[in-house]
This record gives structure tokens, C-alpha cells and sequence, in this order.
């Protein structure tokens, strides 16, 4: 399979997440640069990725764009579930970027710092990857959890804050929304 047919292929699955957990507003049409075209465009590279990650998101010129790379960075095919939570975390990345109020005074700490994941990021990104786990057999999905919990801790643990924020218990939907926003 090449790029193109695979980038067509994790379109199709984009779509699907995009429906169950995102209101279909990701992968709609939209006005481009050149013609119709959809909001969040994916593409695919054989380049190798310069860490253990799969993807990429970025706004750039022609429109939000999310950038999967095919191989690991020890130059191994890439495997199925490691590409859908790719597109689930890099979703999730589009999602807030494109539809956060930018203005809101809050929206540095909770969704811009480290990169992007911070608290607003592990709520949406954790509660799909546990939605999925419940739809599927756990031994499939179960070790794509495990690697976002083991990503979430070394991400908030790096600069030498594990938070409260990042743990399971904080960003559990109801949990975290329901405490912060009646303060
Ligand atoms: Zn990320």
C-alpha cells in the first residue's frame, strides 16, 4: 500500500472518529485555498519520525493538518492501533486548537502549556481511548491505553510537575469539569 492509498484509508477511519466523538465537525467541507476541501487534512510520510511518536499536528497554510508517519523511528512498519489512537490523540490536539476560545484567561494553562497537553487535552484524548476500550476487545485497545497513561506521565512529570492534572482520577470527564468550572 502506498502513502496516498493509506492516507485514504486513515481518512475514512478519521471520519469515523470524527462522527462518534466530534460531531462530524472535523472531516466536513469546508472552503479551502484551493476548492472544497476537508477542515482537517491528513497526509502521510515514509520519513522517519525523530522519536517513538506517530504523528503530528499542526495548523499550517493550507488548513489544520495532522501528518502520520508510516514507519517507527527505528524504521519498522507502524501497526494498526498504534495509527487509530495516532489519529484519536491528534484529533483531540485539532479539536482544541481550532474550536478553544483563545481569549478565555485560562486558555494558556489549561490547553496550550507543554506543547498542547495540558489537562483540556488528557480530558478529551482519555475519555475517547476509554470509550473505544469499552467498544472493543481489550486486548486490542488495552495496550494503546497503557501507552497514553505511560505518555501522560512522562509528559507531565518532565518538567518536574507529575500535576494532579494529569492523573486518571483528575481528567476523568465529570470529575475535573465539574470541580474546576464551579470554582
Ligand atoms: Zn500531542
Amino acid at each position: 500500500m502506498d502513502n496516498e492509498k493509506l492516507r485514504d484509508e486513515l481518512q475514512n477511519y478519521l471520519g469515523d472518529i470524527d462522527d462518534l466523538f466530534f460531531f462530524s465537525l472535523l472531516t466536513r467541507k469546508v472552503k479551502g485555498k484551493s476548492g472544497m476541501q476537508k477542515l482537517v487534512l491528513i497526509s502521510v510520510t515514509s520519513e522517519l519520525p525523530k522519536r517513538d511518536y506517530c504523528g503530528t499536528y499542526k495548523m499550517r497554510d493550507i488548513g489544520p493538518s495532522i501528518r502520520i508517519h508510516r514507519y517507527t523511528h527505528e524504521d519498522k512498519h507502524q501497526y494498526f492501533e498504534r495509527f487509530l489512537s495516532t489519529l484519536v490523540h491528534e484529533s483531540c490536539h485539532a479539536y482544541l486548537d481550532i474550536f478553544c476560545d483563545k481569549r478565555h484567561s485560562k486558555h494558556q494553562e489549561w490547553v496550550c502549556d507543554y506543547d498542547g497537553h495540558r489537562k483540556m487535552f488528557w480530558v478529551l484524548f482519555r475519555f475517547i481511548m476509554q470509550k473505544i476500550k469499552a467498544y472493543t476487545k481489550p486486548e486490542a485497545w488495552g495496550n494503546q491505553v497503557k501507552d497514553m497513561e505511560s505518555e501522560c506521565f512522562s509528559i507531565t512529570k518532565r518538567k518536574s510537575q507529575p500535576g494532579e492534572w494529569g492523573t486518571p482520577e483528575c481528567t476523568l470527564m465529570g470529575g475535573f469539569l465539574s470541580r474546576e468550572y464551579s470554582k
